[in-house]
């Protein structure tokens, strides 16, 4: 049977690190979701629909082709044949990303790609998220739920953003994104019931690693 791994959390705490690596690791594919709705939002930008408006997004959301790649060595994510993994990772993007993953439609059609995908990996694959425990992939073989301070996420972020927000205003940013994940009607972050917590504030990258693959190992 294929491996199904569900690594769920807020942002900063080294779910894409960690998912790619397990990957690698396990010889499994790879999946992060978090760049479908970032690239469905890039779309939307780009075509100037008015992302605070629900029924304009939903109106658009079948439009775009988007199709991300599931090899942890080249990950990437292609909307209407036009590489977007640049462009996805804007400040612009990350701002409305929210709005945008709110509307049911796009969660909807988000749900059937990341299944799709899940069900044509050979080996299995690792699927990161905020739902994927819970709602895209609930039969998952093992569910990791990534924790860490505000603190040390902020760090992250700033770091990965090579430094051109201070780690107050990039923990300003997430604070602010995570209470639109989470305070809205649809809200996707949750943690499975059967999930397994990792608080990644005090692990390396490697130890959080060494600590799924032993959990799917079990
Ligand atoms: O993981 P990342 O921070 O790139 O995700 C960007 C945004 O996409 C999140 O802030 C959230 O609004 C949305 N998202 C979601 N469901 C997922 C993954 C991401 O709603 N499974």
């Amino acid at each position: 049977n294929p491996v199904i791994v569900a690594i769920d959390g807020p942002s900063g705490t080294g779910k894409s690190s960690t998912s790619r690596a397990v990957a690698t690791r396990l010889g499994l594919s790879y999946l992060d979701t978090g760049a479908q709705y970032r690239a469905i939002t890039w779309w939307m930008l780009s075509n100037g629909v008015d992302v605070t408006d629900a029924a304009a997004v939903a109106d658009q959301t079948g439009k775009p082709a988007i199709v991300a790649s599931t090899d942890p060595a080249a990950p990437g994510i292609t909307v209407d044949g036009v590489d977007a993994s640049g462009p996805i990772r804007s400040q612009e993007v990350t701002a409305a990303v929210s709005a945008v993953s709110a509307v049911p439609e796009v969660r909807a059609r988000m749900v059937e790609i990341q299944r799709a995908a899940a069900a044509a990996a050979p080996a299995g694959i690792v699927v990161e998220g905020r739902d994927i425990g819970t709602t895209v992939l609930p039969d998952a073989t093992v569910k990791v739920f990534l924790t860490a301070s505000a603190e040390a996420r902020a760090a992250r972020r700033s770091g990965e953003l090579g430094g051109t927000q201070s780690v107050a205003d990039t923990q300003a940013a997430l604070i602010r994104r995570d209470a639109a994940d989470s305070g809205r009607k649809t809200s996707p972050l949750a943690k499975a019931d059967d999930a397994i917590e990792v608080d990644t504030t005090e692990l390396t990258l490697e130890q959080v690693v060494d600590r799924v693959v032993e959990l799917v190992a079990q």
